[in-house]
């Protein structure tokens, strides 16, 4: 399977921004002060491009596509401390591409976190004056036409970054994570990551099953409710099988999604989060983020704490980045 694997793979377009594989790390501190499974992590929040984080992966295979179709410009949005924009705009910069950069609701007072690394790398901003996250949708759409107009090349990037061709991304990931496993003479039971727009667990559900893998995921969302999402994941994930030509169909039930663990809303900071940050950062030398990492890690040791992942002798984490929205705001939630 996997030299077959491999050759699916190599036809996906990508732009290799930074040096793979990212560390895998065993946290032996952690596991003793939490209890429970040995506990992994994988390290993409130091991918080596822009302060790295899981959106680079699909980046390089959204760049490659751009650059292969003669584009301009990239366009996308999220929220002001969106990891996914802050990648893109230095992308964008990197390649002499320009990037439009669009957010959700008003300007905001400070200039901290990942916005402030968007605007020093360039991007050209825009609010949507709206408040709802999806007023980031329409918004993108309307500027590709008027920069189309004006006679430019856009290529939009839908928010997060959540695609099918990006999701790729995340195909190319399970694979180095295999090769990583087999090296380390590793064999673990369960993946546990962050859970946003879905295209990262579309890309992880479709490499799994394409090369056979057991891994169980626990994915725990930070944004959508877990039903939604997990149609989500399902559709991206099958879409994504079509770009490369496999004919693999998915569903929600094979997108297994823990909810609960979002706390007010997503991009804030839950007290679970807090002390999950605290937990992992003091014990094990790596700092998490209160709008991914630090939820999956609440919702991972909850679990434990209920002898839901008993059963597991390994766990991978998946480090997916986002520190520097740690950066952001004035901390009062620590
Ligand atoms: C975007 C993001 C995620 C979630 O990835 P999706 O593909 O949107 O589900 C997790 N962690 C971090 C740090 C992110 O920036």
């Amino acid at each position: 399977m996997s030299s077959s694997f491999d050759e699916i793979i190599n036809k996906i377009p990508r732009y290799h921004l930074a040096q793979y594989p990212t560390p895998l790390i065993q946290a032996e501190q952690l596991r003793d002060q939490i209890g429970g499974p040995d506990i992994w992590f994988k390290r993409d929040d130091l991918i080596s491009f822009a302060m790295g984080g899981n959106k680079v992966r699909g980046l390089e295979v959204l760049l490659q596509d751009a650059l292969n179709t003669g584009k301009d410009t990239l366009i996308t949005g999220a929220g002001v401390q969106s990891n996914h924009v802050r990648a893109t705009a230095a992308v964008a910069a990197y390649k002499k591409l320009d990037c439009v950069a669009i957010y959700w609701g008003e300007e905001p007072g400070t200039v901290d976190g990942n916005y402030r690394v968007t605007k020093m790398l360039g991007a050209e901003i825009r609010f949507t004056g709206a408040p709802e996250r999806s007023s980031v949708d329409g918004y993108i759409n309307k500027v590709a036409d008027e920069l189309e107009s004006r006679g430019k090349r856009p290529y939009p990037i839908p928010r997060g970054g959540a695609c099918a061709l990006g999701a790729l991304g995340h195909v190319i990931a399970v694979r180095e994570l295999q090769l990583q496993c087999e090296q380390f003479g590793l064999e673990p039971d369960a993946i546990i990551f962050p859970l946003g727009s879905g295209g990262t667990f579309a890309g992880w559900l479709l490499g799994l099953r394409l090369l056979g893998l057991d891994w169980k995921i626990e994915s725990f969302t930070v944004s959508r409710e877990p039903a939604e999402v997990a149609e989500q994941v399902a559709a991206l994930a099958t879409e994504a099988a079509g770009l490369l030509d496999v004919d693999m169909s998915f569903t929600r039930a094979d997108a297994p999604v823990h909810g609960g663990f979002i706390g007010e809303g997503y991009g804030i900071p839950s007290p679970e989060g807090s002390a999950a940050i605290r937990t992992a950062s003091r014990s094990a030398g790596l700092l998490l983020d209160p709008t991914y990492t630090g939820k999956a890690m609440a919702g991972y040791l909850d679990g434990l704490a209920r002898g839901k992942f008993n059963h597991y002798d390994t766990v991978i984490f998946i480090h997916t980045g986002g520190e520097p929205a740690f950066f952001a705001g004035d901390g009062a939630w620590l």
